[in-house]
């Protein structure tokens, strides 16, 4: 049999075929970051992912032993995806999400790997791998396996990638040869991300207030969107980039990466029209977003993030779709259909919603058509 050392060029050497450029191994270690993650629960700042913050996730986020009793080294992984475009589109969705979903595509590799250091040992080893997807502070096992700093918009950073690649671990029953962490940030003085954040959701350097960013607020919450953070999510209907984008770490990404073809682009994600997308029935969203991390939304999710865009795009061609929207069975698409006509001031909306108000049953969606008939006043006054 290899020894580890043979044996973490091999898996690595695998690794880097598969499509993980970065690669590097820790230990099982309890993770020193614990308690600055305890106190970030504790703030709230996890929005309504409570789940997040339940005593098992704590208890199971302290101690990876707790997760692979047998565990001897975490391989850390991280798979680049595109670098986004320009903005040719009129709704924007995170580059993450443009093509088929990471969850999927990365855990074949994973398991490939399993596989592969099981035949080269000829033994059967426990494992356990996660692709963002269980209570592992995985930020934290990167660094430590050598893959990056955690950049002061709380993303794994690294020198040469930047930061738009996945990451993955896969938990091992089997010792491995320990990378050296990282230990060093360089950020520097640079605090462009928090001062380009649209939202404020980076309080301070490394903290993020889940609640209030875009990617959260598109895609976790189920429920309306806060009135004040709606005009700061501008034409974003899932995710945000914005924090990666004006990270010079991005610009100057020295080893343009190799994607692995699953995750380029599709071109109908990156041409989004919004005033169609706003038409889509329950099936065209299935078969449009059928094998994409879009789907998470479902399309109530989806539809109210695309009737906000429009209400922050100001464009008077949405205005039929958004009063046909008004007749969704959904409450958050009309609800938020309901907010964008009050955005757009056309010459017909204060009708549209005069008549919709007539109709509405919902007390919720009433005060929403209310609260955008209002709207119309005051910009009428205004002036
Ligand atoms: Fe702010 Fe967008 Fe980054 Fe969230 S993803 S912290 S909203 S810039
Ligand atoms: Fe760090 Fe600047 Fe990048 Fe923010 S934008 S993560 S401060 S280097």
């Amino acid at each position: 049999m290899a020894n580890y050392q043979d044996l973490t060029i091999q898996v690595k050497k695998k690794a880097i075929q598969l499509g993980f450029p970065l690669v590097g191994v820790t230990t099982p270690d309890p993770p020193a970051h614990l308690d600055f993650f305890r106190d970030w629960c504790a703030a709230g700042y996890f929005g309504t992912m409570e789940w997040m913050a339940s005593p098992r996730s704590l208890e199971r986020r302290s101690n990876p032993r707790l997760i692979l009793p047998e565990c001897e080294s975490i391989l850390v992984l991280g798979s680049p995806y595109p670098i986004p475009q320009e903005e040719i589109s009129r709704g924007m969705i995170a580059a993450y999400a443009l093509n088929q979903d990471y969850h999927d595509v990365l855990e074949d590799k994973l398991k490939t790997l399993v596989d592969f250091l099981e035949e080269i040992t000829g033994q059967e080893i426990p494992n356990r791998w996660y692709t963002d997807t269980g209570p592992v502070l995985e930020r934290e096992l990167a660094q430590r396996a050598g893959l990056g700093w955690i950049g002061k918009n709380t993303l794994l950073i690294n020198r040469g990638f930047g930061s738009y690649f996945f990451l993955a671990e896969i938990y091992l029953g089997i010792e491995l040869d320990i990378d050296t962490p990282v230990t060093e940030g360089y950020c520097g003085n640079c605090t462009r991300c928090l001062e380009a954040c649209p939202t404020g959701s980076l309080l301070a350097p490394y903290t993020l207030d889940a609640a209030r960013c875009i990617s959260y607020l598109t895609i976790e919450h189920r429920e309306m969107i806060p009135l004040e953070l709606r005009p700061l999510i501008g034409r974003w209907i899932f995710g945000c980039d914005i924090c990666q984008k004006v990270c010079p770490w991005n610009q100057s990404i020295k080893e343009f990466p190799e994607v692995i073809k699953e995750f380029k682009p599709l071109g109908d994600r990156i041409k989004i029209d919004l005033i169609d997308e706003l038409g889509l029935s329950q099936d065209e969203f299935s078969a449009r977003f059928k094998g994409s991390p879009v789907k998470r939304t479902k399309r109530a999710g989806y539809l109210r993030n695309v009737a906000l865009a429009l209400g922050n795009s100001n464009d008077e061609a949405a205005l039929s779709s958004l009063a046909a929207a008004l007749q969704e069975t959904e409450p958050l698409i009309r609800g938020l259909a309901a907010w964008a006509l009050g955005e757009i001031n056309g010459k017909e909306t204060r009708q549209i919603l005069e008549i919709a108000a007539k109709n509405e049953q919902d007390s919720l969606i009433i005060k929403e058509i209310q609260g955008a008939l209002d709207k119309l006043t005051k910009t009428s006054t205004d002036y």
